[in-house]
């Protein structure tokens, strides 16, 4: 019998070679793991297909993400997604970000309509397109960043 993990483990080695040694420096050294002290806001996101837990936490200042961190566990895609999430957002305005939040994930639905200088080792992310269930591990941290960005707004 194979188990949900061996298959992902699978599926993993099946990367090109380049996307894979991207997306294991990440998942190995996350960038901005941890949390912030006063965050403006903060989401928890979850992707139940996988068991994925992410948080995202923002600072903002003059509408520009000024510092930012990330948490959680699961799969190495989902890890690895949000720690390459916040190397992209850090220092970008909130139109930057919202932009690349809606080109990422449509770029992860299959456009291949994108800019390679825009994504920059989220580029690595594309080959996953070819496990579908596996898209959902991908863009957790950016629709939980999404989410966090919806809670900014609310705070005021
Ligand atoms: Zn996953």
């Amino acid at each position: 019998m194979t188990s949900l993990r061996d298959e992902y483990a699978r599926q993993e080695s099946e990367l090109d070679e380049l996307y894979r040694d991207i997306i294991l420096d990440h998942y190995r050294n996350p960038r901005h793991r941890g949390s912030l002290a006063k965050p403006a806001a903060r989401h928890e996101g979850y992707n139940p297909l996988c068991g994925d837990e992410v948080t995202v936490e923002l600072a903002v200042q003059d509408g520009r993400i000024i510092d930012i961190a990330q948490r959680g566990s699961g799969c190495s895609i989902s890890q690895s997604s949000a720690s390459m999430m916040t190397e992209a957002v850090l220092g970008q305005t909130l139109d930057e970000v919202k932009h690349l939040i809606s080109s990422f994930t449509d770029v992860m639905r299959g456009s291949n309509d994108f800019d390679p200088d825009e994504l920059g080792d989220l580029e690595a992310l594309t080959g996953v397109r070819k496990f579908p269930v596996r898209v959902k591990c991908a863009t957790l941290a950016w629709h939980t960043l999404d989410e966090a960005l919806a809670a900014l707004v609310e705070n005021g």
